[in-house]
């Protein structure tokens, strides 16, 4: 008869690890002050006040945990400056004008209104969700996937969305590359009219991001069968 393995852990060994987590544990609880208090707090929002978006969000989050964004911003056709750039703006970490005013690289006064819509100020989340030239484009983008949405609260939600859908095996990277391919026009056509003086066209933006995911996509699969012309165009015949 075989003697099944047992590991011995020595107590003081075993100790020293609850102690350290009993540290952890100690160290992200909330100070206690007698004078304040008790309330409420919504967890699934920052701010700690009760919204809709914020449930939507939370919902959308815990319905498919296993969906993982970084999988599919990283095992993706796009180049890696592409990647990188996506990754940056999916963790908040996007060079705005309102960030670099923050940190004062750009002075107090210097303008820091959206160079697409000059209408808002462009904070991160307005240059990849909110602006509504940036808002026209993703709904674009769905409606060419023949698709139709609510648009997510935040890129994160968007993120999530966009990789927890599927489609047949052949279709599937070059609707993973779509969000990657519109936060990088939007951020060259950003670009443009910071340094160029360009004034950004909607629809010319639109075909731009369907060149790029074909021309991405004809890249990557040399044998693929599909041409340029039949991507950006007849997406709808390819994906049957
Ligand atoms: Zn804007």
């Amino acid at each position: 008869m075989r003697i099944p393995f047992c590991q011995v852990v020595s107590e003081p060994a075993w100790e020293e690890e609850e102690v350290i987590r009993l540290q952890g544990v100690l160290r992200d609880t909330p100070v206690l002050s007698a004078e304040a208090e008790d309330s409420c707090l919504w967890l699934a929002n920052p701010s700690g006040s009760y919204s809709v978006a914020s449930t939507w969000k939370w919902w959308v989050l815990l319905k498919d945990p296993v969906v993982d964004v970084a999988v599919m911003l990283w095992k993706n056709i796009a180049p890696p400056k592409v990647k990188f750039y996506s990754w940056l703006a999916w963790k908040d970490r996007l060079k705005t004008s309102s960030f670099l005013k923050r940190i004062r690289v750009l002075n107090m006064e210097a303008s820091s209104v959206c160079l697409l819509c000059r209408i808002e100020e462009e904070t991160i989340n307005h240059l990849t969700l909110s602006c509504p030239v940036v808002w026209n484009l993703w709904s674009d983008m769905v409606k060419w996937w023949d698709l139709v949405w609510v648009l997510p609260g935040s890129i994160e939600a968007l993120l999530h969305w966009w990789a927890g859908f599927k489609f047949k095996k052949v279709i599937q990277p070059m609707w993973k590359v779509v969000p990657l391919a519109v936060m990088w026009s939007i951020w060259k056509a950003r670009n443009d009219c910071l340094f160029n003086d360009k004034i950004v066209d909607g629809p010319e933006l639109a075909e731009m991001v369907k060149l790029r995911v074909a021309l991405w996509c004809k890249q990557s699969y040399r044998d693929l069968q599909y041409s340029v012309e039949d991507i950006v165009n007849n997406l709808d015949r390819i994906k049957v």
